[in-house]
């Protein structure tokens, strides 16, 4: 069968990845020069199934309220009159209630779970390499109260399966010994042993090139125009090349896949979450962390990248909107630096920003759409990295007619 894939980030190269395997001929388009130059480009690099608890749970809407007009906080929101943004904030709300959070945490760790075997699968196949570090991640806490959320929430995901063990301050200095310093500033962490860290870009460009070489077509540099339909099937893709015709469609098109869809009739509610990194050279490699970490008060992650360290974070609510603010990019780093202030020269940081294609629950979009030949796996939000593979592996399965091994309720768009 012809399939194209729409948009070559981590999500649509690991679509391409199954759907060449599964023996389909298969057609990637993306706007940018080379694939996982957009939001896939330099994330937290976290696989980190820890993370399932999404940002619309019960704690957040008063931690939000303590962010607002703080400069620096983890969080703001540009105050407009896009509705986009009012139906998203007021679904997000929504999803914030503790039963609907729990399952909604509960989707996406089967999801991560899912994933650790298809990302080794996927290693040992192409042989792809990505810094990878598979050391586990560990969540610090700075105060009781912190500490205590944590537990209740890392209660119903180890009821559902994951690894986490509850470490004391001395703990975790023990697993990451440039905590050291750190100390007394901490009140203790959760350690997930079976994640792990690893550049996301090198994993995208990597396994780009592998499908390349058995015959995946690229067509880059070609931004897509529109969906061209008739009745209930989409008959090709219009772009600033020509039209590109399959008998299948793949919709992973991130932040913007809201924006191609809303002409065919499709509703989903992504609003793209600007985020922040900074890549940092190395200069003591004793005082750099090795086990990714996360940095629960200032909701930064902090990820070793061979000789570098990526240091990611912060939330901003302003459309598409992906101007570089040197103060928010800063407040990461300088939290970064703060917890390892030996281990790296500031000087030399490389800024980036990206948006994060979030759902009000924090579940991405993957599944079947009125139209019979198109399949969406978009809406990864904060954790596309973390799920690329099994969201390749379900997408591709759902393109071919196939049914997944892994069960989907709760991930489609008819949630919505
Ligand atoms: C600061 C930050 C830190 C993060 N940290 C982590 C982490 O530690 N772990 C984790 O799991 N996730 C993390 N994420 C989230 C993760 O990076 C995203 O979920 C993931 O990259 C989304 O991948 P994607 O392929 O859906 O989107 P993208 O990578 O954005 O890919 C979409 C592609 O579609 C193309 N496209 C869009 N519109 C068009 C068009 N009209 N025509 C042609 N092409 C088009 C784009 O060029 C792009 O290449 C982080 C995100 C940010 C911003």
């Amino acid at each position: 069968m012809k399939i194209a894939v729409l948009g070559a980030g981590v999500i649509g190269v690991t679509t391409a990845y199954y759907l060449l395997r599964d023996g389909h001929k298969v057609t990637l388009i993306d706007r940018q020069p080379g694939p996982g130059l957009e939001t896939s480009f330099a994330n937290g690099g976290q696989v980190s199934a820890s993370h399932a608890t999404p940002w619309s749970n019960p704690s957040a809407p008063l931690q939000f309220l303590s962010w607002l007009g703080r400069a620096n906080a983890p969080l703001a929101i540009h105050y407009s009159t896009d509705p986009a943004l009012w139906r998203f904030l007021f679904r997000f709300l929504a999803n914030c209630r503790a039963g609907p959070s729990k399952a909604n945490a509960a989707i996406v760790l089967r999801l991560a779970l899912y994933n650790r075997g298809l990302l080794a699968d996927i290693r040992s196949q192409t042989g792809v390499e990505f810094a990878a570090e598979e050391r586990g991640v560990l969540h610090l806490y700075r105060s009781e109260r912190e500490m205590r959320r944590a537990l209740a929430a890392a209660d119903h995901l180890r009821r559902l399966g994951l690894e986490l063990e509850d470490l004391n301050a001395a703990a975790c200095t023990a697993l990451e010994p440039a905590l050291e310093s750190r100390r007394g500033t901490l009140a203790g962490g959760l350690f997930s042993p079976a994640d792990l860290s690893g550049d996301a870009y090198a994993f995208t460009h990597g396994l780009a090139q592998y499908c390349a070489d058995a015959g995946v077509q690229f067509e880059l540099d070609n931004a897509i125009a529109r969906l061209v339909h008739s009745g209930n099937r989409i008959t090709g893709i219009m772009t600033e090349r020509g039209v590109i015709t399959a008998d299948r469609y793949v919709l992973a098109l991130g932040s913007y896949s809201p924006v191609l869809l809303e002409p065919l009739g499709i509703r989903i509610p992504i609003y793209p979450t600007k985020g922040y990194s900074a890549t940092v050279p190395v200069t003591n490699a004793d005082a750099a962390p090795r086990i990714s970490i996360t940095d629960d008060h200032n909701k930064i992650v902090i990820s070793r990248l061979g000789d570098k360290l990526r240091i990611a974070g912060t939330a901003e609510f302003n459309g598409y909107n992906t101007d570089l603010d040197p103060r928010r990019a800063h407040a990461a780093l300088d939290a970064g630096a703060a917890l390892f202030p030996d281990a790296m020269d500031l000087d030399a940081a490389e800024f980036w920003a990206g948006l994060r294609p979030l759902t009000p629950d924090g579940v991405p979009v993957i599944g079947r759409t009125p139209f019979t030949n198109l399949i969406l796996n978009t809406g990864h939000g904060t954790l596309g990295w973390t799920l690329a593979c099994a969201s390749g592996r379900i997408a591709a399965d759902l393109a071919t007619g196939r049914e997944p091994e892994h069960d989907i309720s709760g991930l489609g768009m008819e949630r919505f």
